[in-house]
């Protein structure tokens, strides 16, 4: 099946099988429970953010699917309400009291300062200037409501044509690093985006000729996108003639954007990028587990035997990223002479890609392309934070509960992409045997 790789991840020293295996069998059951917990199934955004970018107007997609529903205050843990941020809250019996002594935990807060020699050692050197890898929204602002993710989920939305090109263009041939050879820039990069295929093609030839920095760079965007494809062919909407609704796996779907023999061959490079991005979050998730072991940082909804059943799961799961033998290695990457202007650009031209997600026309593809910008860019800021975070002149790491959840479900999006492979091949499997 073109779906069943083998061999290397590009850019890294793990094996695909293996990777499987562990997502399969390790992560993905312990995640699955995870998202469902309130700390992460309610996540805070911002969804109408202006659109900073593009002149011409192509339309908002009024599809009933691409709408998202926000979560009034009343369905909300006591605890995260607005009324109660950043306040004491403690269960009596069926109540839940909040009193107002200020406790500061929205946020996981905590400081690399607190933590062993041993730890900080593994992280690599860090630059307080450029490690802004997101904009993060005020939490207290008006602007900013709750989803739940749950009753939101990414799916299929319709969200097609130019409309959701031109935000893959601009984010691929102006905020990717483009291959050195100003022939094939000049060529593609102003052919009119009537077809997606005229947006410009990375190949894999192109990445050799790259150095490894721009090769991440390309490839946690392609992992990303095939991410957000495989989905939508897994919960793809099939209406019956009657109207009825019903979203289930479309192996057509996942054909068309797949398979090596329909996308000349790049089909392949861009399933192998969805195991590089993963391994990128898992590298970074790992890294946080000595963080959050510390007894002081909080996850806090106010449902107190919920939050310590959370925190518990959530450590395992770190725990098991931690176990994990075959990492991605960021210690290898911003080495060289460029190093400090080229982290700069990196940084910059992330940032980009997380506004232009802003411009996204579907609500609901722009809530899902947000929150996973976001983590990714949550998981950029931790392989790239290190020692110096904990010196005089700069302010202590910490992460916001926005980063939090939004890295842990970019995370899960990226386990159930891959999960998804092993139902398509089993649906590829049946379609061989019916014929
Ligand atoms: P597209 O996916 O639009 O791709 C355009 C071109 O990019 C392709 O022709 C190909 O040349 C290249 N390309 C495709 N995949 C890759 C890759 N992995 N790596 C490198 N290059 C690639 N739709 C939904 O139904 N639900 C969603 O939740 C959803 N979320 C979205 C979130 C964002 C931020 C964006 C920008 C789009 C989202 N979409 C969503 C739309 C979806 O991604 C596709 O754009 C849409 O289905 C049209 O697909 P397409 O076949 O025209 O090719």
């Amino acid at each position: 099946c073109f779906c069943h790789l083998s061999g290397q991840v590009d850019d890294c020293f793990c094996d695909i099988e293996t990777l499987e295996q562990f997502n399969n069998e390790k992560v993905y059951p312990l995640i699955q429970d995870i998202i469902l917990k309130d700390y992460f199934r309610y996540y805070k955004v911002n969804l109408f953010k202006p659109c900073k970018f593009f002149d011409g107007d192509v339309g908002l997609c009024e599809n009933e699917a691409c709408s998202v529903k926000i979560c009034p205050e009343e369905d909300l843990p006591k605890g995260m309400r607005n009324e109660n941020f950043n306040k004491n809250c403690h269960e009596k019996g069926t109540l839940t009291i909040c009193d107002s002594k200020k406790m500061d935990l929205g946020d996981v807060n905590g400081t690399l300062s607190n933590i062993t020699k041993d730890f900080l050692s593994q992280w690599d050197v860090h630059d307080n200037t450029i490690h802004r890898f997101c904009d993060l929204d005020d939490e207290t602002s008006a602007d900013l409501q709750y989803v739940d993710l749950v009753n939101n989920p990414e799916r299929y939305t319709g969200y097609k044509g130019p409309m959701a090109w031109r935000i893959w263009k601009s984010i691929y041939e102006e905020n990717c690093f483009l291959p050195e050879d100003s022939n094939k820039k000049k060529n593609v990069m102003y052919a009119p985006f009537s077809q997606g295929e005229n947006i410009l093609q990375v190949t894999n030839g192109d990445l050799q000729g790259m150095c490894l920095e721009k090769r991440v760079f390309y490839r946690v965007i392609s992992g990303l996108h095939t991410s957000i494809n495989t989905h939508l062919s897994m919960e793809y909407l099939f209406e019956d003639g009657w109207g009825e609704k019903k979203w289930g796996p479309n192996l057509q779907e996942f054909q068309r954007r797949f398979d090596p023999s329909i996308t000349k061959g790049e089909g392949t490079a861009r399933l192998k990028n969805l195991y590089f991005i993963f391994l990128l979050e898992l590298r970074a998730l790992s890294k946080l587990y000595l963080y959050f072991k510390q007894e002081s940082i909080f996850l806090f909804t106010g449902r107190l035997k919920e939050d310590k059943d959370m925190k518990q799961m959530l450590i395992k799961l770190l725990e098991v990223t931690n176990n994990f033998p075959m990492h991605f290695d960021e210690g290898v990457m911003f080495k060289d002479e460029n190093a400090k202007s080229l982290k700069i650009e990196f940084a910059q031209r992330f940032l980009n890609v997380t506004r232009i997600i802003d411009c996204v026309t579907c609500e609901k593809c722009r809530l899902w392309g947000k929150l996973q910008t976001q983590g990714l860019g949550t998981a950029l800021k931790i392989l790239f934070s290190g020692e110096e975070i904990s010196g005089i002149d700069n302010p202590p790491f910490k992460l916001l509960r926005q980063e939090v959840v939004s890295l842990v479900n970019a995370f899960a999006r990226l386990s159930e992409s891959i999960k998804s492979l092993e139902k398509f091949r089993e649906l590829i499997l049946l379609q061989q045997r019916s014929h």
